[in-house]
C-alpha cells in the first residue's frame, strides 16, 4: 500500500485518506495548487472532494465507529500511547511538512508539534475522565449511575496556520472517547493531516476510524448537513466560524467553532520595558503574525510608556531576520502562507496610513531574501503608532506581521479599548503591580489572559477558547471541555426486582 506522502510524490496530487489508506481524488475532480511559500513555487496540488466522495467517507466512518465505540477505553488509550511515540519519532518529519507548506520556521513548527503532542498525552488518560459517576441508594433500593458514551461520527475543519496542532486539539480526544473522526484540513497545507493519518494507522487504529477528506466548501457543506455526523469542531476565521455554527446547529449537531482574534497587550508604566519589547516582538512577529494568539495590538498606558515602547520596537524591528524557515541559520520569521494573503496584509499598511495612523516601520521596505526566494511570499514586520479604535487596522484581523499601538491615558481607558473589541480570544498585561494584574484578569473580557506572558495558550489538560466573536458554541477546545464535547451523558436509574415485587403501580411523581 502506498503511503500518503509517497502518493503525493508519485502523482503530484494529494488525495484523501479513507478506510486506512491514501486514495486519489475522483478522476476529473477539482483540485487546488499547493505552494512552498518560501520560494513561491507550486510543489504539488490537493484534490478537492465532491459531495459524493464525502458521502462515502461518512458511510465508512459511521460503520467503523460501531466497533471502535465498543472497544474498551483502555485499549483505545493504548493506541494513543503508541501514537504519542510515533509523533515523537516523526517529530522532524511533521515539522518539515509544516514549514514546506505553511512557511513558519522549522523550530517554530517543531514547537507546534509539541503543543499537539501534549493533547495526545492528555488523551492517553481519558479512561479516567469518562468513567462516569455513581450514586448508590439515591432512594431506598435505588442506584443511579451516569456514563459518557461516544457521539458517533465527529468532524474537524481546521485552519492553515496550525496544520498539526489544531487537528491534534480535536482528533485524539474524539478518538479516545470512542468516536470516529473525519478531518477536513486547510486546502493550503494538507500534507501534515495525511501524515497524522498514516501514524494513527501505524499506531493500531482500526481502518475507517480516522479519515482525511481534502476539500473546500463543497466538502464542508456535506459534513455540516449529513445526519450521520454528530459533532463538528471548527477553527478558522470568524465569518466562517459563525456560518459553520449556524448551519451545523440548524442540522441538529453539537458545534464548537473557534473564530478570529485581535489580541491586545496592555503595557503599564511599571512594566520592564526590555522584557516587554522582547515578548511583543515574538508575540507579534513570530510565525509572521499568523497565530490566533498573536499580539496584534499593544496598548501602552501613558505617553511616556508609549514613547519608550515604540522606540524599543522600532529599534528591534531593524534587526528582525526574515527568510526560508528551513534555512541555516534559521531566520526569526518566515514568509506568509500565500501570495494573496501577503498582498492583503500589505494593503492594510495603506489602509492604516490613510486612516491617520502613523506607519513607523513599513515591512514592505524591509530586506527580504533574494535568489531562489525572490518570489517567496515575504513581507517584513510593520509597526503602526497612534492607531485609534474605529480604524480598520484596529477593528479587523490582519493576520500578518503588523503590530498596532493604541495609546491609552490610563488603565481604565486601556481596559475599555480591549473590552470594546468584537474579538476576545487572548490578551496580556505587562506590569510589576499585582493589583493591576489581578484587576485586569478579573475585568477583562477575553477567554485567555497572560500576566507578563504574551501568548497565554492553556496547557492540554485545560481548555482553549475565546469569548465573543472569537468562539461560537459553549465548549472550548481540548482539556475537560473536549471530553464533554465528544461524549454524551446517559444517566441510568436502577431498582432491582425486590422493590417492584413490594409495590404495585405508582401514579404520583417518584420523589425517591
Ligand atoms: P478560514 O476560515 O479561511 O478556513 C478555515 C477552514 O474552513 C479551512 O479548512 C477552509 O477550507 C474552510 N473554509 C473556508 N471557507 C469556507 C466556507 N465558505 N465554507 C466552509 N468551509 C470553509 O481560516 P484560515 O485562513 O485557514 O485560518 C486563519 C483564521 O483562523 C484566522 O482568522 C485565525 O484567527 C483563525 N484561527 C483561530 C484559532 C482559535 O483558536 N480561535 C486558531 C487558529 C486559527
Amino acid at each position: 500500500m502506498a503511503t500518503a506522502s509517497q502518493d503525493a510524490a508519485a502523482t503530484g496530487q494529494i488525495g484523501h485518506y479513507v478506510n486506512g489508506e491514501a486514495i486519489a481524488g475522483a478522476p476529473g475532480g477539482r483540485s487546488q495548487p499547493i505552494y512552498n511559500p518560501a520560494t513561491g513555487a507550486q510543489t504539488h496540488s490537493v484534490a478537492l472532494a465532491s459531495a459524493e466522495e464525502v458521502d462515502r467517507v461518512i458511510a465508512n466512518a459511521a460503520e467503523a465507529q460501531v466497533g471502535w465505540g465498543a472497544t474498551p477505553p483502555l485499549r483505545r488509550a493504548r493506541v494513543m500511547f503508541r501514537f504519542k511515540e510515533l509523533i515523537e519519532r516523526n517529530h522532524d518529519r511533521l515539522a518539515e511538512c509544516i514549514t514546506r507548506e505553511h512557511g513558519k520556521t522549522f523550530s517554530d513548527a517543531k514547537g507546534e508539534v509539541i503543543r499537539g503532542l501534549e493533547v495526545v498525552e492528555f488523551a492517553c488518560g481519558i479512561p479516567h475522565l469518562i468513567k462516569g459517576e455513581h450514586s448508590p441508594n439515591v432512594g431506598t433500593g435505588v442506584d443511579s449511575h451516569s456514563m459518557q458514551q461516544p457521539v458517533g461520527v465527529c468532524a474537524g475543519i481546521t485552519p492553515f496556520n496550525f496544520p498539526v496542532m489544531v487537528p491534534l486539539w480535536m482528533a485524539p480526544v474524539a478518538l479516545a472517547c470512542g468516536n470516529s473522526f473525519i478531518l477536513k484540513p486547510s486546502e493550503k497545507d494538507p500534507s501534515a493531516g495525511m501524515l497524522l493519518a498514516e501514524l494513527l494507522k501505524e499506531a493500531g487504529l482500526p481502518d475507517g476510524v480516522f479519515n482525511v477528506v481534502n476539500g473546500d466548501k463543497e466538502a464542508v457543506d456535506v459534513l455540516l448537513t449529513d445526519p450521520r455526523v454528530g459533532a463538528i469542531s471548527f477553527v478558522g476565521s470568524t465569518p466562517i466560524a459563525q456560518a459553520i455554527y449556524s448551519t451545523g446547529s440548524a442540522h441538529g449537531k453539537r458545534v464548537q467553532a473557534l473564530g478570529g482574534a485581535k489580541n491586545h497587550a496592555v503595557v503599564m508604566p511599571d512594566a520592564d520595558m526590555d522584557q516587554t519589547v522582547d515578548a511583543l516582538m515574538g508575540a507579534a512577529y513570530g510565525s509572521a503574525g499568523e497565530r490566533c494568539m498573536a499580539i496584534s495590538v499593544a496598548v501602552p498606558v501613558g505617553e511616556e510608556t508609549a514613547d519608550r515602547l515604540v522606540a524599543g520596537l522600532k529599534d528591534r524591528l531593524q534587526t528582525l531576520t526574515i527568510g526560508d524557515g528551513l534555512s541555516e541559520p534559521e531566520p526569526e520569521m518566515g514568509p506568509l502562507v500565500t501570495r494573496e494573503h501577503r498582498d492583503k496584509v500589505a494593503s492594510y499598511l495603506d489602509i492604516g496610513a490613510a486612516e491617520g495612523a502613523e506607519l513607523v516601520v513599513d515591512g514592505r521596505q524591509g530586506a527580504v531574501p533574494g535568489g531562489e526566494h525572490a518570489n517567496g511570499f515575504f513581507i517584513g514586520g510593520s509597526l503602526f503608532d497612534r492607531v485609534r479604535p474605529g480604524m480598520r487596522v484596529h477593528s479587523e484581523e490582519i493576520f500578518g506581521p503588523v503590530l498596532s499601538v493604541v495609546r491609552a491615558a490610563d488603565f481604565e481607558e486601556a481596559l475599555s479599548v480591549v473590552n470594546g473589541h468584537e474579538f476576545a480570544n487572548g490578551t496580556a498585561i505587562f506590569t510589576r503591580d499585582g493589583d493591576a494584574a489581578r484587576t485586569y484578569s478579573e475585568r477583562v473580557e477575553a477567554g485567555m489572559v497572560g500576566v507578563n506572558v504574551p501568548i497565554p495558550v492553556p496547557m492540554a489538560f485545560h481548555s482553549f477558547g475565546g469569548w465573543k466573536h472569537s468562539r461560537f458554541g459553549v465548549l472550548h477546545a481540548h482539556g475537560p471541555d473536549a471530553v464533554r464535547f465528544y461524549t454524551q451523558m446517559k444517566t441510568i436509574t436502577t431498582r432491582w426486582p425486590k422493590g417492584v415485587r413490594d409495590g404495585g403501580s405508582q401514579f404520583v411523581m417518584p420523589t425517591m
